[in-house]
């Protein structure tokens, strides 16, 4: 069978990949520095510590193994951060693709599958975004995959690395026959605070601005079920080995839920009260962003299936069964 590198694997969607991947018979690599990342969620895989910037480490993982692609999550992803520290956004995230680039070229390695995110559209003139609207980003984490896909297309023009840049909303849910799931230490993204509210782990969740131009005033997102994500990968990895044009494609389920609606969401899943509060805006949020996902539909074949109530409840299942992450 063939050999899949996971760059990131030990993240909240890089192991649901490797998941999906194990599930479907593949052989899979997986490197990781473990910046973010829980070497228990590496489930099924041989698994090398390292950054992918170490052009050494890099060397030996694809001496040592006959990769066919490679599907790349390493990267920092937290909006706030990087409006704070851009330079760290880049470092890492520019830093780690042209280092995994750099072997792939050097290994003759011919796909890849790259992380990138709806962050690149910045404010969209429209609603839902497609691939082809202006990418014009508006904090450095979406600078920096925007960046990324400038290099993928010179890197496909040069050396013919074919590539897939999936454009994620935002990720949800669990995996939970596999007992992987979500956790970000410190957390900061929206369902796991709502759900950590929940288990009486937080005493409420901060709605971030409630003057935004949407219907009920707060951040309207288009959430995507985390194996929903993962299936959408490994379709654009066939989509490549079959001949595919490289470009971008979006991912997400083409609804959008405003802050407020998640959290009525996730009360009703739970049965649990969630005091919830407004609190200032966050720095480089836009008010909405919902995917029009024709391409990946069309291209890929993908339909996403899992609703917003299944991803809170699979998150929910988590959540429970791991009230303290993987370190409980
Ligand atoms: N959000 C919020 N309170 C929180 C965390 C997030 O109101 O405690 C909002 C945030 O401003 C954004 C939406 O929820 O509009 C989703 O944020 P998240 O961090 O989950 O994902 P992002 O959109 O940044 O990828």
């Amino acid at each position: 069978m063939e050999t899949i590198l996971v760059a990131g694997g030990a993240g909240y969607i890089g192991s649901h990949m490797v998941a999906l991947l194990v599930e479907r018979g593949y052989d899979v690599v997986v490197v990781d520095n473990l910046s973010t990342g829980h070497a228990q969620a590496v489930k099924g895989a041989r698994f090398y510590e390292g950054d992918l910037r170490d052009g050494d480490f890099l060397e030996k993982v694809f001496s040592e193994n006959r990769i066919h692609g490679v599907i790349n999550f390493a990267a920092f992803s937290l909006v706030a951060e990087s409006v704070a520290d851009p330079l760290k956004y880049y470092n890492n995230n520019v830093g780690g693709a042209t280092g995994i680039l750099t072997a792939m070229k050097n290994h003759g390695v011919k796909r890849i599958v790259f992380s990138s995110t709806a962050a690149t559209y910045g404010e969209p003139e429209k609603q839902p975004i497609e691939e082809s609207d202006r990418t014009n980003p508006i904090n450095p984490y979406g600078g920096s995959k925007l960046a990324i896909e400038g290099l993928l297309r010179w890197c496909d023009e040069a050396y013919g690395i074919k590539y897939a840049a999936l454009r994620y909303f935002n990720a949800a849910g669990a995996n939970t026959d596999a007992g992987i799931g979500e956790d970000h230490h410190p957390e900061t993204h929206l369902i796991p605070i709502v759900l950590q509210c929940a288990l009486g782990k937080r005493d409420h969740v901060g709605i971030f601005g409630d003057d935004y131009p949407t219907p009920d005033g707060t951040c309207v997102r288009d959430y995507i079920h985390v194996r929903d994500l993962v299936e959408a990968h490994l379709l654009a990895l066939e989509y490549l080995d079959k001949g595919g044009q490289s470009g971008p494609f979006n991912l997400g389920n083409g609804n959008g839920y405003s802050v407020k609606e998640i959290i009525e969401a996730a009360r009703k899943v739970t049965g649990m009260a969630i005091p919830a509060f407004v609190e200032p805006r966050r720095p480089g949020d836009p008010p909405t962003l919902i995917a029009s996902n024709r391409k990946a539909e069309e291209a890929l074949g993908w339909k996403p299936r899992r609703d917003l109530e299944q991803m809170i409840h699979d998150a929910w299942v988590w959540h429970k069964e791991h009230p303290e992450g993987y370190e409980g």
